[in-house]
């Protein structure tokens, strides 16, 4: 959407973040090229993208934290471009928490209202409101040198949602956490953004928990957005090598490859787990794609395995297997072993290259 009037003054686009023409240098380095976004109010929306795309430093311009070196910033259709970070109705919470080690869980929660002056009924009201959402009632006494690691990130989050700021950014939030915390973690925080309704901006190079997360995704690459979609837009029509890639794993197939598999010229994808791995000489359809290859790598990954195929015309294939029933079948036997490789035609996705 272009944010110009025909008179040429700038509109306000109806969004709860707005971004145009955004870019940011430090001394030679551009962490933010040129970059338009809109986030709908209520999504959960994702910066995703490898380490030094420039995800934080989106982030740090829409608190407020670093100013943009050219264009424009709205927050709820407010042009907040030059406006300090005290005054932009946003909270941030960040990966290494930040409480305060000698004030209490609800000390902390309730610091931000102690600052703007909210009266102290109001107060209580509103930190008790923040630790149900966050389901720590009965905690509020204790020190957070007394919590786990999930719960001082939850303290965290109650300290930012008890604002109800208009949007809630978060710079890693589950970074710190083991996996199985931050995986129960993950389905924890998009339960509370439903419930709460706040608009959430996530920062993440895990594209996981991207996808588990987010209504939708915007992929960074080199301080520009490769591709926004939903987490299935992305990982069903990736729009680009690179996405295809990075979201998710994607076989590729390109040039005379291509060509000799397919049939056709242009560069193609095709997931791990649309691909099998059938006897040769199995009876295929029309629809069908064929390939043969030589098992060069096996990892049993418990639910599933996945087979590493160096394919005949010279591409390498990874293949994911359901492990439906026990199977005393020794994953590493399969090593060098001759197979053949099918996939339906109608799963393979064309990438369209400049
Ligand atoms: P990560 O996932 O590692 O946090 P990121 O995608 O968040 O990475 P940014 O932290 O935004 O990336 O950094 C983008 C680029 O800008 C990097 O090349 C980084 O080195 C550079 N950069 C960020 N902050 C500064 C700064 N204060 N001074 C100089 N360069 C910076």
């Amino acid at each position: 959407m272009d944010a110009r009037a025909d008179d040429g003054t700038a509109v306000a686009p109806p969004f709860a973040v707005a971004m145009r023409g955004v870019t940011k240098r430090f001394s030679g380095v551009v962490a933010v090229d040129c970059v338009d976004l809109d986030v709908e109010t209520g999504e959960f929306f994702s910066m995703l993208g490898p380490s030094g795309s420039g995800k934080t430093t989106m982030l740090r311009m829409i608190a407020g934290f670093e100013q943009p070196t050219a264009g424009t910033i709205w927050l709820g259709g407010i042009d907040v471009t030059r406006q300090p970070p005290f005054d932009r109705d946003v909270n941030t919470v960040f990966q290494d928490y930040a409480l305060f080690p000698h004030m209490t869980v609800e000390q902390n929660i309730e610091y931000g209202l102690k600052v703007r002056k909210v009266a102290r009924s109001e107060r209580r009201t509103r930190v008790g409101d923040a630790l149900a959402t966050v389901r720590l009632d009965g905690y509020g006494a204790r020190r957070p040198s007394e919590l786990s690691g999930g719960q001082r990130q939850r303290v965290a989050l109650a300290r930012a949602l008890v604002n109800h700021p208009r949007v809630l950014l978060l710079d890693e939030p589950l970074g710190a956490l083991d996996l199985k915390l931050r995986g129960e973690m993950q389905i924890e925080l998009k339960q509370i953004q439903r419930q709460v309704g706040i608009t959430f901006i996530f920062v993440t190079h895990d594209q996981e928990e991207a996808l588990t997360m987010s209504d939708r995704i915007a992929v960074f690459r080199a301080g520009r957005i490769e591709q926004i979609g939903t987490p299935s837009e992305l990982y069903e029509r990736p729009g680009s090598e690179f996405v295809a890639g990075f979201v998710g794993t994607s076989n590729l197939l390109s040039g005379e490859i291509a060509r000799r598999v397919l049939g056709t010229f242009g560069m193609f994808t095709v997931r791990p787990e649309r691909v099998h791995v059938v006897a040769p000489g199995t009876a295929t359809t029309p629809d069908d794609i064929v390939a043969e290859g030589t098992v060069r790598g096996v990892q049993y990954l418990g639910s599933h395995t996945r087979c590493h195929v160096e394919l005949d015309v010279g591409a390498e294939f990874v293949v994911d297997e359901q492990n439906r029933s026990d199977t005393a079948v020794d994953p590493q036997s399969l090593i060098g072993s001759r197979v053949t490789l099918t996939w339906s035609r109608d799963q393979v996705r064309k990438i369209e290259t400049e």
